[in-house]
């Protein structure tokens, strides 16, 4: 009885052992070479709980090299434009007057000086008697806001007294003039006036009068110089030079002139 009850322990240890054979051979697999001899089972839970680390080949991230400036919408710039606060026009400003009229390859993108009062309150650009003078021009050679022009200032905010926008003021709002430039992407520019017409000429101390009729390229883009139409309401002698400067700019994009104005 006793001699069995020794041989079923005896088997039940080796079961045992073998269980354990098994399972260590199981947990070793990955991380140490078989052996055939007799295990010392001390090291065994260091090895489970100690794996040594699997070496992984982590793809490269993918690099975003895209300018966020180049894929920025108008949209975009307007609601940076609404917040800025690069120069004191800010402090005094009812709105923003962004810009107005045919975003997608316009045929002219037109440039005036900055927004007076009517606009200040409305937040659109030329909506004054001067915009409804501009707008006569514009039909003079085929052309509107609502159709393939867009219209903008040099400077976003109303100067105050409607005065001349100062070189710091117009430097300060250039950044947003050209990222409009950039994305509407005009077939030509027209400026109106000098402050316009120096700011995109880089012509700073030329009269409006030495500057009008040519033709200049901004970024290579074909651009003429005119007088502003609130300058022609004050004076009707502009009204001829601004209307031979008109037809240039239709011969040169092939729009049919209407009528003299
Ligand atoms: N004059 C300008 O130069 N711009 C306007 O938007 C209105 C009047």
């Amino acid at each position: 009885m006793q001699d069995n009850k020794a041989l079923a322990l005896e088997n039940a240890l080796k079961s045992t052992e073998s269980l354990l054979d098994m399972l260590e051979s199981v947990v070793r697999k990955d991380f140490s070479p078989k052996s055939e001899s007799k295990t010392d089972y001390s090291n065994a839970v260091n090895k489970v709980l100690v794996p040594e680390p699997e070496v992984q080949v982590q793809p490269e991230p993918v690099k975003k090299v895209e300018d966020s400036r180049l894929s920025m919408t108008l949209e975009q710039l307007f609601e940076d434009c609404k917040s800025c606060s690069r120069c004191t026009l800010c402090k005094t400003r009812k709105n923003v007057v962004f810009g107005y009229g045919c975003t997608d390859r316009p045929s002219v993108l037109v440039v005036g000086e900055g927004p007076g009062a009517t606009e200040d309150e409305t937040g659109s650009p030329f909506v004054g008697r001067a915009g409804q003078y501009l707008d006569n021009w514009l039909k003079s050679i085929s052309l509107s806001r609502e159709e393939n022009v867009y219209i903008t200032n040099t400077v976003k905010c109303r100067p105050p007294e409607n005065r001349d926008p100062l070189p710091e003021e117009k430097s300060a709002c250039f950044a947003y003039l050209k990222k409009q430039i950039e994305i509407v992407n005009p077939q030509a520019i027209l400026c109106l006036g000098r402050p316009a017409s120096t700011l995109l000429t880089g012509q700073d101390d030329a009269p409006i009068a030495k500057l009008h009729g040519r033709f200049f390229f901004y970024e290579g883009i074909p651009m003429m110089c005119t007088y502003h139409p609130a300058a022609v309401l004050r004076n009707q002698e502009l009204r001829r030079p601004v209307w031979e400067d008109l037809q240039k700019l239709a011969n040169y994009l092939g729009l049919v002139i209407n009528r003299r104005r």
